[in-house]
């Protein structure tokens, strides 16, 4: 006959296992009082989050939209001043107060450079804050990209008559299917950051190609060049890449350009991207739809 088994620790659990597991029934449930209150908690900062960014975008969509009406009420007053005085001085014969009014153009190009430079900041902060609330809108229309880049290009040239930027294009008429003025922004952007990152005296070269379904326009400087894991960073709003400084009033600089321009071109289902490395400058491009 086989001896009684010991009951291995039966005998102590039959008194110890109710109190043991009262402990921990009474453990679990203070561990889920817990994880609901810091639920609860981590809900109410979410809505304390979201509603304090929905100040912030609607406190900036009101200030960009409240400067942003005199802003252009001085543009366009600086701008017809300017048209007078110049149409003023190309009149046959020098009129008597050209030698007073000559200096005067020269004052007014860079109240016209600020101004613009303030009203392209105070337009992309309202972008910024319409496409947080998706209320941005492309209209494409099938059209020439050539002129498209031309007259961005001559419009940026006369407020920087200094820098050289060299447009290679194909001679053949590229047909795109683009919102001309946000696709004038990016390329402004684009041309903008290289004026303003890339010494004085190294050109800028916008090279336009095309492929089986997409034009390509890539901007090239010869800057500071940005380092590979600030890369994906530079196309997030507000982002500035530490160290890397801008020509003294070059350009306003919020760190909203590229991520513009991400948007602005992924609207148009193209893609942009950056090909640099510190001091071998950058290549900032874009792709556009052609019209098929
Ligand atoms: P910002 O107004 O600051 O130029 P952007 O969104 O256009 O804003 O650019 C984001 C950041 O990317 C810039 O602050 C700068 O640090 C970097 N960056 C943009 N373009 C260039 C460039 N061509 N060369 C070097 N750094 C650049």
């Amino acid at each position: 006959m086989e001896p009684d088994l010991p009951l291995a620790s039966g005998g102590a659990d039959a008194t110890t296992m109710p109190s043991e597991l009262a402990r921990l029934r009474a453990e679990n449930s203070l561990l889920r009082a817990q994880l609901t209150e810091m639920r609860q908690q981590q809900g109410a900062a979410r809505r304390d989050m979201e509603s304090a960014q929905q100040r912030f975008q609607r406190t900036l969509y009101a200030v960009s939209h409240e400067l942003r009406t005199p802003m252009t009420s001085i543009k366009t007053g600086a701008q017809l001043v300017d048209r007078r005085l110049r149409r003023l001085l190309s009149q046959p014969g020098t009129p008597p107060i050209a030698p007073t009014v000559a200096p005067l153009l020269d004052l007014l190009a860079i109240v016209l450079r600020q101004v613009n430079l303030q009203d392209r900041l105070l337009s992309d902060l309202l972008d910024v804050s319409r496409l947080e609330h998706q209320s941005i809108e492309i209209h494409p229309q099938v059209q020439e990209l050539q002129p498209l880049v031309t007259s961005t290009i001559t419009k940026l040239q006369a407020l920087y008559p200094n820098r050289e930027v060299i447009v290679i294009m194909p001679p053949a008429a590229i047909q795109v299917n683009v919102d001309g003025e946000r696709i004038s922004q990016v390329i402004h952007n684009f041309v903008l950051n290289a004026i303003s990152y890339a010494p004085l005296h190294l050109p800028i070269t916008l090279r336009v190609t095309v492929d089986k379904r997409f034009a390509r326009c890539a901007v090239r400087d010869e800057g500071p060049g940005i380092a590979r894991d600030k890369q994906r960073h530079i196309w997030e709003s507000f982002y500035r890449v530490p160290g890397i400084e801008m020509h003294n009033g070059a350009s306003a600089a919020l760190g909203v350009g590229l991520y513009l321009c991400r948007a602005f071109i992924e609207l148009h289902s193209g893609q942009v991207g950056v090909e640099s490395a510190p001091g071998k400058g950058s290549s900032f491009w874009c792709t556009l739809p052609l019209a098929l």
